[in-house]
């Protein structure tokens, strides 16, 4: 994937960014794609949003090497705007294989814009969040972005809620 020319994303990308974490996980997490420090350093979710995720994985009893991590599309969107429709589309197989690979019991989707991609539905995060729904066979929570929780702390409290769903389906107690 590393020099991957499929979309036009190549051409502003300092670096491609697969994934971080444990590739034997049950648990997948999947955002939208890299931003600045991801792109600068190769890793998804390194920067504010990912010490959040990282709190996030704590609270499931998790440390942020145990569960595996990825985005949606694999390089950095320019300033930091959604994906294209066509970049999504060249990039989804490398989700695809991963995901095939993993065979995860459980994904979180991470935001709006990974959780309308993977489920292919454009109702708000809002909605979507707290409930069950699959992607590929594959159970899916939707929940909020790290990033916007760091914008709007108080709906943490929801998240929260969403991850104890997670910790249910894996027989663990909130
Ligand atoms: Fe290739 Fe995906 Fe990067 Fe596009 S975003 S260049 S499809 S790795």
């Amino acid at each position: 994937m590393k020099g991957c020319v499929a979309c036009g994303l190549a051409a502003t990308r300092k670096n491609t960014v697969f994934a971080r974490g444990n590739p034997a996980s049950d648990l997948c997490f999947v955002g939208e794609g890299p931003g600045a420090d991801e792109d600068a350093q190769g890793q998804p979710f390194v920067g504010k949003s990912g010490q959040l995720l990282d709190k996030m994985i704590a609270a499931l009893g998790y440390h942020r090497d145990d569960v595996y991590i990825c985005n949606v599309v694999k390089c950095r969107p320019p300033n930091n705007r959604n994906p294209e429709p066509d970049e999504i589309a060249a990039c989804e197989p490398f989700l695809k294989a991963q995901l095939a690979s993993l065979q995860p019991k459980v994904i979180v989707g991470l935001g709006k814009f990974a959780t309308q991609t993977l489920l292919r539905d454009q109702t708000s995060i809002t909605r979507l969040r707290g409930q069950w729904r699959e992607y590929q066979g594959i159970p899916l929570m939707p929940t909020f972005h790290p990033a916007y929780l760091l914008r709007q702390p108080e709906e943490k409290r929801l998240a929260w809620l969403d991850l104890q769903e997670v910790m249910k389906r894996f027989g663990k107690k909130g």
